[in-house]
């Protein structure tokens, strides 16, 4: 079995030893191809290997007719919208993503901002503490749930709105659940983003939901710039000279934001919160684990595309 790496951008070393390791182990053989400048390269590459390993490199349907032995593609990161997925199912290729794996990095990031934020973005004035407030967490996920784990050792108290999981399932990791977004928005003076973009969440993020938050809100957003309606918050912050948001996703509105609300915005220069070497391993160790998975056993846990 021939398990190659595909990345244009290619993955830390230790990354490459920690899935060489996996491959290897499980009696395979792994190919690399790194820093590659043409498609041609990829279409070469891709000719004769059962299990391919990928990041944003490009998987259409060109590539994925070239790979006349392709079973899997597993993308190491969460989003795989650089994978045609109808034509890797009409070439009976099973599609992955790792999702998870940057989950601690994000959150990570997410109460760091909270703590940039509340800190007066380090400008030589006295601040407050996280201790105590209540923090909301939007969407209980892989992210919300690593963010509450870290909210709790800084000793907040912390609550979460997910309307696919139950109460039960919340409540059992000492985390308040409540009802509504809006109980969210209402009951606590943090709120931190986790919901995907979809029709439904897409502008959600609005005037009517963030004018109910308490007195010094903070909103940290390292979700997705879509959920936001931009020209609401700007009109928000404009009515609420006590509200901050800081976001890992910068606005299209960036540059009105920053110039309007100094002091009280703050956007990372670009998308930062999985940037971490710790969450690139492993993700990456978590493709190769879950191809051999596939090849051996046949699990399809992490699949994305229909068969
Ligand atoms: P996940 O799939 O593990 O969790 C998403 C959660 O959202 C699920 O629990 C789901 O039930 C919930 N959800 C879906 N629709 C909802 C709705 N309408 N209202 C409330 N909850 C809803 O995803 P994740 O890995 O936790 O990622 C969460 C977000 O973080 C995504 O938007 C993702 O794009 C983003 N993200 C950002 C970075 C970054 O670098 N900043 C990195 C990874 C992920």
């Amino acid at each position: 079995m021939k398990v190659l790496i595909a990345t244009d951008k290619p993955f830390a070393a230790e990354a490459v030893n920690g899935i060489r390791d996996v491959i290897e182990k499980a009696g395979f053989e792994l190919v690399l191809l790194e820093k590659y400048t043409e498609k041609k390269q990829l279409l070469d590459a891709v000719a004769n290997v059962d299990a391919a390993i990928i990041r944003s490199d490009i998987f259409d349907k060109e590539v994925l007719d070239a790979a006349k032995n392709l079973k899997i593609v597993v993308r190491a990161g969460a989003g795989f919208d650089n994978i045609e997925l109808d034509a890797a199912t009409a070439n009976n290729i099973c599609v992955m993503n790792t999702p998870g794996q940057n989950a601690n990095a994000v959150a990570e990031l997410a109460l760091g901002l909270a703590v940039y934020a509340v800190r007066n973005f380090y400008n030589g004035t006295s601040g407050t503490e996280l201790m105590g407030k209540k923090l909301g967490i939007h969407a209980y996920g892989n992210v919300g749930r690593n963010v509450a784990r870290v909210a709790k050792g800084f000793g907040m108290e912390v609550y979460a709105y997910d309307p696919f999981l139950t109460a039960e399932a919340i409540e059992k990791e000492g985390v308040k659940a409540v009802a509504s977004a809006e109980d969210l928005y209402t009951t606590c003076q943090f709120v931190s983003l986790h919901i995907p973009a979809t029709a439904e969440t897409k502008n959600s993020i609005n005037y009517t939901l963030l004018s109910k938050m308490p007195k010094n809100a903070l909103l940290i957003n390292t979700a997705r710039k879509e959920v936001i309606n931009e020209a609401e918050i700007v009109k928000l912050m404009e009515d609420r000279k006590d509200f901050k948001y800081v976001t890992d996703i910068m606005p299209g509105n960036h540059a009105e934001m920053a110039e309007k609300f100094a002091g009280r915005y703050f956007s990372t220069p670009k998308k930062m919160g999985a940037q971490t070497a710790e969450a690139n391993t492993n993700a990456g160790i978590a493709a190769a684990s879950q191809i051999v998975d596939f090849i051996k056993n046949g699990n399809e846990r992490f699949r994305v595309n229909k068969k």
